[in-house]
């Protein structure tokens, strides 16, 4: 995240009183040269803006809080669950895992295996977790393969292949492979299978995080021979999985409960943050939050947002990250801000990404959730929303729809004016509204939480390692 990001857009007032340790998150919806960020700002056509404070965000992430315990699950999932989880646990004592991805920090995966890591190992599965390394010319290839495993058009070339094999063999030779049980996380360090061959009781797991349904074919058959050299793959989703020779699972990616994206929050607290940022209470809280990227149709929410409007009341807070690091983010906040126009009811923010708690407290606030994607990986904003209770409207694409189940655990859309009906009509049946986000959180509960995920990979261990109790 660079400085760009941290610094208010707007000028005059706040940035007179701007202090290098606070972030102005607010983007401008109004022209250029207007300030919007400011409290003291004359806009009397506004409301909205007059109300909107500096919030006081860090510059740098907050101390890594430490992770929980099993125990403290409990009054999540109750102790029949945990009870399971140990019982799981207990035929694999004494057996060694390791985990091995591309990154230990940022990203989805890392996030999961910074959890899931801690519960293997405090229900006795010891479980080492390895980072591959690479120069930038690794990863600027695996960063095509991902697009090009997408479905993006990529032509592999012989030095492509090459360096990526290069590059395993320097990890595969700095790394020892004596556990019992060998998880490679992703395309990036796939090619470490080839070090199998000496420890032949060992089983060796792929686990893909990305949708593999429409791989560009180069890439793929690149990828293919080894990933068959697996025992098993593991996907995120059923429709993300390919024709294989190996037995194929599913494991959901999972949100954790007690994070600080996740975790219940005093009311005061949300209330501050909405204070801080502008947002009406006692008005309907519409709310997207996502990296300002086209997939995540931010303008689509927009003018779904206008149509709705045109019937009910409400306010629509576009929250997203990542714009400065992304050249495409800011064309698209460009975008955004165009069709939002000076609407004082819409409020973009631009967050860092290290505001879990302000992120957890804007979904709690909301009076519904969007998340109007066109193309999507599993969708973890929706599990999020979902966790919370809340009525969620969501793209009918990837992960999405194992989540919203279509009028029982939220709304599925494949429009603006499908998504703008569904706004108009949840929030003018709020009962309904209601059900749809209790029947999600307990979808999630069952299905989407950490302690399903440890459960998960318990089960595929036993099963791949022949173990019986
Ligand atoms: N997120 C965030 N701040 C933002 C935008 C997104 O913390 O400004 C988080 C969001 O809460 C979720 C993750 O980033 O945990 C996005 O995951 P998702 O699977 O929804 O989409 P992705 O960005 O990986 O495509």
């Amino acid at each position: 995240m660079t400085k760009k990001l941290m610094e208010p857009e707007s000028v005059g007032a706040v940035q007179a009183n701007n202090d290098a340790n606070e972030l102005s998150p607010f983007i401008q919806t109004s022209p250029a040269g207007t300030d919007i960020g400011a409290a003291v700002a004359p806009a009397p056509a506004f409301p909205g803006r007059e109300r909107r404070k500096k919030p006081r965000i860090s510059e740098t992430p907050p101390a890594p809080v430490p992770p929980p315990k099993l125990d403290d699950y409990e009054p999540i999932i109750g102790k029949a669950a945990l009870d399971e989880i140990r019982f799981l646990a207990a035929s694999l004592h004494g057996k060694k895992v390791k985990m091995v991805n591309s990154t230990a920090v940022g990203g989805g995966v890392a996030e999961m295996l910074n959890r899931l890591v801690p519960l293997l190992g405090e229900v006795e599965v010891a479980t080492r977790w390895d980072v591959i390394t690479g120069g930038n010319d690794f990863f600027e290839l695996t960063k095509a393969f991902h697009n090009a495993l997408h479905g993006a058009e990529y032509h592999l070339t012989k030095e492509g292949r090459e360096l990526f094999l290069m590059y395993s063999e320097q990890n595969q030779q700095r790394m020892a492979f004596e556990e019992d049980l060998v998880v490679i996380h992703d395309p990036q360090p796939a090619a470490l299978v080839r070090a199998r061959g000496g420890n032949s009781h060992a089983r060796w797991v792929w686990r893909c995080h990305i949708d593999l349904s429409n791989p560009n074919p180069e890439v793929w058959g690149f990828l293919r021979p080894m990933v068959e050299q697996y025992d098993a793959a593991v996907f995120s989703s059923p429709s993300f999985a390919r024709q294989s020779s190996i037995p194929q699972y599913l494991i959901y990616p999972c949100i954790d409960p007690l994070s600080e994206k996740n975790k219940e929050l005093d009311d005061s607290y949300v209330q501050k943050v909405c204070d801080d940022f502008g947002i009406d209470r006692s008005r309907p809280i519409v709310t997207q939050i996502s990296r300002f990227d086209r997939l995540k149709d931010p303008v689509g929410v927009v003018q779904a947002f206008k149509l709705a409007k045109q019937y009910v009341d409400c306010q629509l807070v576009l929250a997203g990250g990542g714009a400065s690091d992304d050249p495409e983010g800011d064309i698209v906040l460009q975008e955004v801000k165009a069709v939002a126009q000076d609407d004082p009811d819409i409020i973009l923010l631009n967050l860092p990404p290290w505001c879990a708690l302000e992120v957890n407290a804007l979904q709690r606030a909301s009076t519904l959730i969007v998340q109007k994607s066109l193309r999507e990986g599993f969708g973890l904003t929706v599990t999020e929303a979902l966790w919370k209770g809340k009525p969620t409207i969501a793209g009918a694409v990837g992960g999405i729809p194992n989540q919203v189940i279509h009028k029982l655990t939220g709304a599925l859309v494949h429009s603006v004016e499908g998504c703008a009906y569904q706004i108009r009509y949840l929030l003018t049946h709020p009962e309904f509204a209601s059900q749809l986000g209790k029947n999600g959180r307990e979808h999630v509960k069952e299905n989407f939480l950490m302690t399903t995920n440890l459960r998960r990979w318990l089960l595929l261990f036993k099963i791949l390692s022949g173990t019986t109790a």
